[in-house]
Protein backbone atom coordinates (compact mmCIF):
# COMPACT_ATOMS: atom_id res chain seq x y z
CA UNK A 1 0.00 0.00 0.00
CA UNK A 2 1.17 3.77 -0.43
CA UNK A 3 0.35 6.66 0.92
CA UNK A 4 -0.40 9.47 -1.58
CA UNK A 5 -1.45 12.89 -0.83
CA UNK A 6 -3.84 14.89 -2.96
CA UNK A 7 -5.14 18.20 -3.27
CA UNK A 8 -8.37 19.36 -4.60
CA UNK A 9 -9.92 22.83 -5.95
CA UNK A 10 -13.20 23.79 -7.36
CA UNK A 11 -13.75 27.49 -8.60
CA UNK A 12 -17.09 27.13 -10.38
CA UNK A 13 -20.79 26.54 -9.53
CA UNK A 14 -21.50 24.22 -6.26
CA UNK A 15 -17.79 24.42 -5.16
CA UNK A 16 -18.52 22.30 -1.67
CA UNK A 17 -20.79 19.39 -4.49
CA UNK A 18 -17.51 19.11 -6.75
CA UNK A 19 -15.69 18.75 -3.84
CA UNK A 20 -17.96 16.17 -2.10
CA UNK A 21 -17.81 14.40 -5.11
CA UNK A 22 -14.14 14.23 -5.57
CA UNK A 23 -14.21 12.76 -2.46
CA UNK A 24 -16.86 9.83 -2.92
CA UNK A 25 -15.40 9.01 -6.33
CA UNK A 26 -11.81 8.05 -4.55
CA UNK A 27 -13.64 6.70 -1.73
CA UNK A 28 -15.10 3.85 -4.32
CA UNK A 29 -11.52 3.13 -5.15
CA UNK A 30 -8.94 4.09 -2.82
CA UNK A 31 -8.66 4.10 1.25
CA UNK A 32 -9.63 7.45 2.74
CA UNK A 33 -7.28 8.46 5.71
CA UNK A 34 -7.71 11.31 6.01
CA UNK A 35 -9.83 14.92 5.03
CA UNK A 36 -8.05 18.30 5.93
CA UNK A 37 -11.30 21.12 6.56
CA UNK A 38 -11.73 23.27 3.90
CA UNK A 39 -10.40 26.41 3.43
CA UNK A 40 -11.55 29.42 0.75
CA UNK A 41 -8.76 30.49 -1.29
CA UNK A 42 -7.52 33.44 -3.57
CA UNK A 43 -6.62 32.60 -7.21
CA UNK A 44 -2.75 32.29 -7.65
CA UNK A 45 -1.59 33.50 -11.16
CA UNK A 46 -4.16 32.94 -14.46
CA UNK A 47 -6.94 35.05 -15.36
CA UNK A 48 -9.51 37.06 -13.30
CA UNK A 49 -11.56 34.37 -11.50
CA UNK A 50 -13.47 33.71 -8.56
CA UNK A 51 -11.89 32.49 -4.88
CA UNK A 52 -11.48 28.70 -4.78
CA UNK A 53 -12.09 26.03 -2.12
CA UNK A 54 -9.72 24.04 -1.24
CA UNK A 55 -9.15 20.95 0.50
CA UNK A 56 -6.23 17.69 0.73
CA UNK A 57 -7.40 14.12 1.36
CA UNK A 58 -5.29 11.56 2.32
CA UNK A 59 -4.99 7.98 1.21
CA UNK A 60 -4.21 4.93 0.69
CA UNK A 61 -4.04 2.63 -2.23
CA UNK A 62 -2.10 -0.78 -4.06
CA UNK A 63 -2.72 1.71 -7.21
CA UNK A 64 0.80 2.57 -8.82
CA UNK A 65 1.20 6.49 -9.67
CA UNK A 66 0.05 6.81 -12.62
CA UNK A 67 -3.19 4.60 -12.26
CA UNK A 68 -4.02 7.11 -9.47
CA UNK A 69 -3.47 10.10 -11.63
CA UNK A 70 -5.55 8.48 -14.12
CA UNK A 71 -8.11 8.03 -11.32
CA UNK A 72 -7.78 11.60 -10.22
CA UNK A 73 -8.29 12.80 -13.77
CA UNK A 74 -11.46 10.50 -14.50
CA UNK A 75 -13.10 12.11 -11.21
CA UNK A 76 -11.85 15.54 -12.50
CA UNK A 77 -13.68 14.76 -15.77
CA UNK A 78 -16.84 13.32 -14.30
CA UNK A 79 -17.12 16.54 -12.36
CA UNK A 80 -17.07 18.26 -16.31
CA UNK A 81 -14.15 19.84 -16.09
CA UNK A 82 -13.91 22.20 -18.86
CA UNK A 83 -10.20 22.92 -19.44
CA UNK A 84 -10.06 25.58 -21.41
CA UNK A 85 -7.64 28.79 -20.08
CA UNK A 86 -4.64 27.51 -18.16
CA UNK A 87 -4.44 28.12 -14.79
CA UNK A 88 -8.54 29.25 -15.36
CA UNK A 89 -10.98 28.39 -13.41
CA UNK A 90 -12.47 24.60 -13.01
CA UNK A 91 -15.31 22.64 -11.94
CA UNK A 92 -12.48 20.33 -9.76
CA UNK A 93 -8.73 19.92 -9.88
CA UNK A 94 -7.58 16.68 -7.93
CA UNK A 95 -3.65 16.73 -8.01
CA UNK A 96 -1.12 14.56 -6.37
CA UNK A 97 0.89 15.97 -4.09
CA UNK A 98 3.22 13.31 -2.95
CA UNK A 99 3.08 9.71 -3.16
CA UNK A 100 5.39 8.25 -0.18
CA UNK A 101 9.01 8.79 -1.34
CA UNK A 102 8.68 8.44 -4.88
CA UNK A 103 10.31 10.70 -6.68
CA UNK A 104 9.05 11.02 -10.56
CA UNK A 105 9.53 12.93 -13.61
CA UNK A 106 7.71 12.10 -17.02
CA UNK A 107 5.30 13.71 -19.33
CA UNK A 108 2.15 12.62 -17.39
CA UNK A 109 3.53 12.57 -13.96
CA UNK A 110 5.64 14.42 -11.43
CA UNK A 111 5.93 13.57 -8.24
CA UNK A 112 6.36 15.29 -5.15
CA UNK A 113 4.24 17.62 -7.25
CA UNK A 114 6.99 20.27 -8.44
CA UNK A 115 4.85 23.95 -7.23
CA UNK A 116 3.16 21.85 -3.82
CA UNK A 117 6.01 24.06 -2.31
CA UNK A 118 5.35 27.34 -3.09
CA UNK A 119 1.60 27.02 -2.73
CA UNK A 120 0.03 27.88 0.64
CA UNK A 121 -3.46 26.68 -1.00
CA UNK A 122 -2.10 23.15 -1.15
CA UNK A 123 0.23 23.65 2.37
CA UNK A 124 -1.99 24.94 4.40
CA UNK A 125 -4.54 22.06 4.50
CA UNK A 126 -2.13 19.80 4.74
CA UNK A 127 -0.28 20.85 7.52
CA UNK A 128 -4.21 21.18 8.78
CA UNK A 129 -4.52 17.33 8.30
CA UNK A 130 -0.89 16.57 9.11
CA UNK A 131 1.31 18.70 11.17
CA UNK A 132 4.65 16.40 9.81
CA UNK A 133 4.02 17.21 6.52
CA UNK A 134 7.45 17.14 4.20
CA UNK A 135 8.42 17.92 1.18
CA UNK A 136 12.06 17.36 -0.23
CA UNK A 137 12.13 21.24 0.05
CA UNK A 138 11.54 20.75 4.24
CA UNK A 139 8.94 20.49 6.83
CA UNK A 140 5.88 22.21 5.19
CA UNK A 141 5.51 23.79 8.52
CA UNK A 142 8.99 25.23 8.47
CA UNK A 143 9.18 26.94 4.70
CA UNK A 144 7.42 30.12 5.65
CA UNK A 145 4.73 30.51 3.47
CA UNK A 146 2.65 33.68 3.42
CA UNK A 147 -1.19 32.05 4.48
CA UNK A 148 -3.08 35.44 3.63
CA UNK A 149 -5.56 34.33 1.38
CA UNK A 150 -5.96 31.12 2.86
CA UNK A 151 -9.07 31.34 5.23
CA UNK A 152 -10.67 28.28 6.86
CA UNK A 153 -14.51 27.98 6.44
CA UNK A 154 -15.48 26.10 9.52
CA UNK A 155 -18.79 26.84 8.02
CA UNK A 156 -18.62 23.93 5.45
CA UNK A 157 -17.94 20.29 6.11
CA UNK A 158 -17.62 16.71 4.66
CA UNK A 159 -20.18 14.27 4.45
CA UNK A 160 -19.26 10.80 5.16
CA UNK A 161 -18.12 10.02 1.98
CA UNK A 162 -21.02 7.76 0.15
CA UNK A 163 -23.13 8.76 2.90
P1 LIG B 1 -3.63 20.83 -14.32
O1 LIG B 1 -4.37 21.26 -15.55
O2 LIG B 1 -2.93 21.94 -13.62
O3 LIG B 1 -4.47 19.98 -13.39
O4 LIG B 1 -2.46 19.88 -14.82
C1 LIG B 1 -2.78 18.60 -15.26
C2 LIG B 1 -1.59 18.03 -16.00
O5 LIG B 1 -0.48 17.95 -15.12
C3 LIG B 1 -1.90 16.67 -16.51
O6 LIG B 1 -1.56 16.61 -17.86
C4 LIG B 1 -1.01 15.74 -15.69
O7 LIG B 1 -0.53 14.69 -16.51
C5 LIG B 1 0.10 16.66 -15.24
N1 LIG B 1 0.71 16.32 -13.94
C6 LIG B 1 2.04 16.22 -13.71
N2 LIG B 1 2.29 15.92 -12.43
C7 LIG B 1 1.08 15.86 -11.81
C8 LIG B 1 0.70 15.58 -10.45
N3 LIG B 1 1.60 15.34 -9.48
N4 LIG B 1 -0.63 15.60 -10.16
C9 LIG B 1 -1.55 15.86 -11.14
N5 LIG B 1 -1.24 16.12 -12.42
C10 LIG B 1 0.07 16.11 -12.76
Amino acid sequence: MSRAVLSVGSNIGDRMGHLQGALDALAERVDVIAISGIFETSPVGGPEQDDFLNAVIIVETTLAPHELLELCQQVEADRDRVREVRWGPRTLDVDIIAMDGTVLDDSALTLPHPRAHERAFVCVPWLDVDADAALPQGRIADLGLDPRGVNARPDLSWAQPGG
